[in-house]
């Protein structure tokens, strides 16, 4: 059987995954781009926070990038999932890797850049996932502006819960702390109150559409109506190449990089949500930051295959 040969193959084609297939492609390299069409800002219908690109539908964000790639002859794009990823062994194209696409179909690259993303667990709430994306979110970077004037709550107590309630402060008119039955220390109370943000602590029982955003009920006492609602959300690998490649891994459950996008496990390349260097204790998880990531991986393999191929030595 006839298998494909690249010199990279880019797994996963949100904003990391594009940017590293068009640093790639601007260099002349043979790239394969594979992509199973599920992206973390699918629920969103705007993205933000991204110069040039602030309130682009991210389905248009991607049609864009679309564009830009199909100007390079030498990348080839492919909608279709991954299902394994392993070490080639000697093979023509020098040691690399067997990439396993979902309809049984095999491609050989001499380096794979990992840019699958993470996926988000919501809290289990009654209503809330329908709403998930716009009026729920999770970053006040990506929307916090658009509930400027609104009244806006706060699902749950947790570490991060000050910190973003004076974040979304400065924005919003009115700001509500759900614990959802939780206390919180003095310290934070005291916080919060000193910033004028309100506390309630009745246990919260589900969400519905609104005119001005949501109505948030709880088991007892009156609804409270929000323009918008702030939840924390559980991160983890949208894919299994982490695991099946034996790569680092971070407390955070990240793919742990060095500064050039390097995993532990050499030809091995990450970008994008999935992983972060060890110094920082999360992946800075924003569209603008994962195409950045995309393109130091993708210069980064051009460094790497210059070094084999002409006996260089990889800059540090
Ligand atoms: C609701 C929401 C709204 C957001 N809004 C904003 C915003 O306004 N501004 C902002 O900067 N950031 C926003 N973000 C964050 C932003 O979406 C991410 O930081 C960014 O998408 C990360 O890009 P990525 O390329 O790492 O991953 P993703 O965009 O998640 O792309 C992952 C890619 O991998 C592919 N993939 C996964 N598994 C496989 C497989 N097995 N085979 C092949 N392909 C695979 C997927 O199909 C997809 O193409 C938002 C996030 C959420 C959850």
């Amino acid at each position: 059987m006839q298998i494909d040969q690249y010199d990279v193959i880019v797994v996963g084609g949100g904003p990391a995954g594009l940017q590293a297939a068009l640093t790639l492609g601007r260099m002349h390299h043979r790239v394969l781009l594979l992509d199973s069409g599920h992206y973390r800002n699918d629920p969103a219908d705007h993205l933000h926070n991204f110069v040039t690109r602030d309130g682009t539908p991210p389905a248009e964000f991607r049609a864009l990038a679309h564009r830009d790639l199909d100007e390079y002859a030498t990348v080839e794009r492919r909608s279709v999932a991954v299902s394994a990823i392993e070490p080639a062994g000697a093979n023509a194209a020098g040691d690399g890797f067997t990439v396993t696409l979902a309809d049984g179909a095999q491609a050989l690259a001499r380096r794979v850049v990992l840019a699958t993303g993470v996926r988000d667990t919501l809290p289990e709430l009654p209503g809330l996932e329908p709403l998930w994306g716009n009026v729920v979110a999770h970053c006040p970077f990506c929307h916090g502006h658009e509930f400027a004037g609104g009244h806006v709550a706060l699902l749950g107590a947790g570490p991060h819960t000050p910190r973003v309630a004076l974040m979304v402060s400065r924005i919003a008119d009115r700001v509500t702390v759900l614990t959802d039955g939780a206390g919180l220390d003095e310290p934070t109370a005291t916080l919060l109150a000193g910033a004028g943000i309100a506390v309630r602590a009745d246990r919260v029982s589900g969400l519905s559409p609104s005119e001005t955003g949501a109505t948030v009920s709880f088991e007892d006492g009156p609804a409270e109506e929000v323009a918008g609602i702030f939840v924390t959300t559980t991160l983890t690998q949208s894919a299994p190449f982490a695991e099946q490649l034996g790569l680092a891994m971070l407390p955070s459950g990240g793919i742990e990089i060095d500064v050039m996008g390097r995993t532990s496990v050499p030809g091995v390349y990450a970008a994008g949500d999935l992983a972060h260097v060890a110094e920082v204790p999360m992946a800075f998880a924003s569209v603008l930051t994962a195409a950045s990531a995309g393109l130091v991986a993708g210069a980064a393999c051009v460094a790497d295959l210059l070094a084999i191929d002409h006996r260089m030595p990889v800059p540090a």
